[in-house]
């Protein structure tokens, strides 16, 4: 049965197709029900009004001002309009780098405006980016709701009056379009007396219309307990099958291959911590149960060969072995990587990416179905239906946060009779608990031990002013032998302007690295895969001193001989992406560097993240740090690294609900495991809508 929430959002008034297909594109929403589940991600109180004397840089401000002097700027290539704003305090600056018409209109018709938007400080001058405008009408002004909803939106959308504003009408427009009866509860009743929560549409009106903090925080709290209780009833759901089905593939122990190579042609001692884990697993392979096994180890920490010798376990036992990257890039790493340790045996392994040859890849369908062909390495290609095994012994996911938990049960499925074992492996640092719910239908192992000799990379914040410094640097350390990468941010709403950035720094680049005594190799996400495959391998071979990127090297990558790490605007990076970046480098045993370049003059925030950056190496640290900074309900952050792909809830925030949560979905699978209770039936029907980050249950 359809419901009003499966109606296209075309049809909401006010949309249409042009604004439908933004919508789409840009925020994923189709429907109403998607439009109604885009959450604000902050509140204001419109009761309060900011004076320009005393705003505070990085904050969000309201203020009540005269907005004058309107004028379009420009430096040859960008335009952009600004404005001067004052009140009975003092004056400021508002810009717009995209603008319209009708916005300067607006703005010319009216004197007095209501603003709103993040402030900026440069020296003594505040100024707001892309600020929200409403004329301002007293009368109107006293019958608004106190709170309103910030709802995230992006320069494109905000450019066609979908910015938070906009998208709150539209919100509203759809709220009074639905009825109580178009939301159906998703949690049984006997779960919402006694957590006493709101029911799921009300929560629906006061997250998106609140009118006090109480309906705020009740409808939050409703959102955050259903969104981790279904996440933790799914895994932990998982996990029982997996333990009271006896279906795992049995490897009483490693074969003639796994042997051998250690015996003979392992490049170099195993750490502590390489050897625990893979007695870990060895016990699993052997215990009849299907291995689910999260790796987790710090980048550099040694994890590509415990995947080797991990598939080398099983691969004797007439098991095939596969592993799967995020990224082509990453998958030709580790295909060579592979390749090279499998060299003096008599194994081989192919690669499987959406760029591999028709010839190539008939070849390789043709050997895995025989059986022929025992180890491979791809990409998403891998999940393609007409990937089929002879019989898959196990996979190993490398970088488990850029794959859906979907993905993850689609390989599952490439066995008829028995689930192959999986090892996920990631380099995203979570502390133990914590990790014990997100990832609550796997076992955790950690390596936890760096290989000997690494020497700590030293960290320094560089700022503009001394960027001839940073390229001296470049030059001495380049006469030394070694290999520099300079990473450019990489924002997906503006990619255009970043390769214009990284163009630009490429081409001042050259001016100091003249050619051909120096040697650039540039890769960014527009190039097509066989030049950016060339260009990295030209890297990879040393034949390039510099290798100038956007972030496609952020994961992976690995090539000793690289000892600095230079990053562009590193304000602009999460922590964590910082630390992974940093991770390319020190590889090696020579001294290696990072350098955080940014702007001479940065906020505090930003200080404050690149300094913690300079001060630790250890990435759990980082981690945590990341989400303390950033705090809560922080737009820019909110991405993280898609753990879960949340929506509402915060793991590090709402540990206590995550707790209950947990013990929840404990307590129901362990009185109802399949949950045919009739009560439980919202439950299971809402489980059945695997995967989707969806709040909406099953009318049924
Ligand atoms: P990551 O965990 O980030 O995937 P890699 O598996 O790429 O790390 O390993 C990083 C580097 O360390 C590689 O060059 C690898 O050959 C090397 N390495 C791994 N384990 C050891 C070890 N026990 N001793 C010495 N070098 C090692
Ligand atoms: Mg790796």
């Amino acid at each position: 049965m359809t419901s009003k929430l499966d109606t296209s959002i075309e049809f909401l008034k006010g949309v249409g197709p042009a604004r439908a297909k933004l919508l789409n594109k840009h925020l994923n929403i189709f429907t109403f029900g998607d439009l109604l589940s885009h959450f604000p991600f902050r509140y204001v109180d419109k009761s309060v009004f900011h004076n320009i004397k005393s705003l505070v840089e990085d904050e969000y401000a309201q203020l009540l001002v005269s907005v004058s002097n309107l004028k379009i700027r420009t430096n040859g290539k960008t335009r952009w309009l600004t404005a001067k704003a004052t009140d009975a305090t003092g004056q400021m600056e508002l810009i717009w780098f995209k603008f319209s018409d009708w916005q300067q209109e607006l703005l010319q018709a009216h004197q007095y405006f209501v603003i709103y938007g993040k402030v900026n400080h440069q020296g003594n001058n505040p100024s707001i980016i892309h600020p929200e405008v409403e004329p301002y009408n007293p009368q109107q002004q006293s019958s608004k709701a106190r709170w309103e909803g910030i709802y995230s939106s992006g320069e494109v959308l905000a450019g066609n009056y979908l910015h938070s504003k906009g998208l709150h009408k539209l919100i509203s427009q759809c709220l009074s379009q639905v009825s109580e009866r178009d939301i159906p509860e998703t949690l049984p009743q006997y779960m919402i007396s006694k957590l006493k929560v709101i029911s799921k549409y009300q929560a629906i009106l006061q997250i998106h219309q609140p009118r006090t903090e109480l309906e705020i925080n009740q409808a939050r709290d409703r959102m955050k307990f259903e969104e981790l209780f279904y996440v933790q009833l799914r895994l932990l759901k998982n996990k029982y099958l997996r333990q009271t089905q006896q279906n795992g593939i049995l490897i009483p122990k490693p074969g003639l291959s796994y042997t051998e190579f250690i015996s003979n042609f392992l490049p170099f001692k195993l750490t502590k911590a390489q050897e625990r884990v893979l007695q870990e697993i060895k016990t699993d392979l052997k215990s009849g149960h299907q291995m689910n096994r999260l790796l987790q180890g710090d980048v550099g920490s040694g994890k590509t060969i415990v995947a080797l010798l991990t598939m080398l376990m099983t691969i004797d036992h007439d098991l095939q072995a596969c592993i799967m990257a995020p990224t082509e890039v990453l998958a030709m790493q580790h295909y060579k990587g592979i390749s090279e340790l499998l060299a003096p045996t008599k194994l081989n392994c192919e690669l499987l990416t959406s760029q591999t040859k028709t010839r190539d890849r008939k070849l390789i369908y043709h050997d895995l179905e025989s059986g022929m062909l025992k180890i491979l390495v791809g990409t998403h290609a891998l999940l393609e239906d007409k990937v089929r095994f002879k019989k898959l012994g196990i996979v190993v996911i490398d970088e488990q946060h850029r794959f859906g938990v979907g993905q993850r049960a689609k390989l599952w499925e490439k066995n008829e009779s028995t689930a192959p074992h999986i090892l996920v492996m990631t380099a995203t640092p979570i502390p133990r608990t914590l990790a014990m719910s997100l990832y609550g239908d796997l076992d955790i192992s950690i390596i936890d031990e760096l290989p000997p000799g690494r020497k700590e990379i030293k960290t320094i914040h560089v700022r503009d002013f001394h960027r001839m410094q940073l390229y001296e640097f470049m030059r001495k350390e380049i006469a030394l032998g070694r290999q520099i990468y300079i990473v450019y941010p990489l924002i997906e709403e503006s990619e255009k302007l970043d390769i214009e950035n990284l163009n630009l720094g490429y081409q001042k680049l050259l001016e100091y690295f003249p050619e051909p005594t120096f040697r650039i190799s540039v890769v960014h996400g527009r190039m097509k895969a066989q030049d950016k495959a060339d260009q990295m391998d030209y890297f990879v071979r040393g034949l390039s001193h510099i290798m100038v990127a956007t972030t496609v090297i952020e994961v992976g990558v690995n090539v000793p001989n690289a000892s600095v790490m230079v990053i562009e605007n590193a304000e602009r990076f999460g922590l964590s992406q910082l630390h992974q970046l940093r991770g390319r480098v020190g590889r090696g045993s020579d001294q290696s560097y990072c350098m955080l370049m940014t702007a001479d003059r940065i906020g505090k925030v930003s200080a404050a993240r690149i300094k913690i950056m300079c001060d630790t190496n250890d990435g759990f640290k980082i981690a945590q740090a990341d989400l303390e900074i950033r705090g809560p309900g922080d737009i820019d952050g909110t991405r993280q690294s898609g753990l879960l792909e949340l929506k509402v809830a915060n793991i590090y925030e709402d540990n206590r609900i995550l707790q209950a949560a947990r013990s929840w979905a404990e307590q129901i699978l362990k009185k109802d495991p399949s949950l045919e209770n009739p009560h439980n039936r919202q439950l299971k029907g809402h489980l059945l809508l695997t995967g989707s980050a969806k709040f909406w249950g099953r009318i049924s």
